[in-house]
């Protein structure tokens, strides 16, 4: 993989939020599950901090977020960081779309957050084949 077809996945860190749980949670599956190969999670806390390497990570690379409300925290904080955002997603506007899985709990989601988290996850690697020209990574 070259570091041109890298996409990052910059979930938003809602802690305390369903939302930004199901945001996490979404990020992880897409990046140890189902696209392993082709994304990287970079925190939005390292962001936050400035963490070099966070910041490098995004900067050379095309980023899809994944905000819990409409502060919009990773996607601001990717286009400071110099990043390209590809895609962006807020956790609300997916739920209007999979009203059956309804999320709740923070620390631990419910069956429907994990299975919201889910469908999020496989429309970002959809996304992310078509970022990579259609190849699964
Ligand atoms: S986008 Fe909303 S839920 Fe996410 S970190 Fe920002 S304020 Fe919190």
């Amino acid at each position: 993989m070259s570091d041109s077809r890298r996409v990052v996945i910059v979930p938003c860190s809602g802690i305390g939020k369903t939302y930004g749980s199901v945001s996490r949670e979404a990020a992880y599956d897409v990046t140890e599950d189902l696209r392993p190969g082709t994304t990287q999670l970079v925190p939005l806390s390292l962001l936050v901090l400035g963490d070099e390497s966070a910041r490098a990570s995004v900067a050379d690379a095309r980023a899809i977020t994944i905000d819990g409300c409409k502060l919009a925290c990773a996607t601001k904080m990717v286009k400071e960081s110099g990043g390209e955002v590809a895609k962006d997603y807020a956790v609300l506007d997916v739920y209007r779309r999979y009203k059956q899985f309804k999320p709740q709990g923070i620390a631990e989601l419910n069956e429907g957050g994990q299975q919201l988290a889910q469908a999020l996850a496989q429309e970002i690697a959809a996304v992310v084949d078509d970022l990579q020209g259609g190849q699964h990574g």
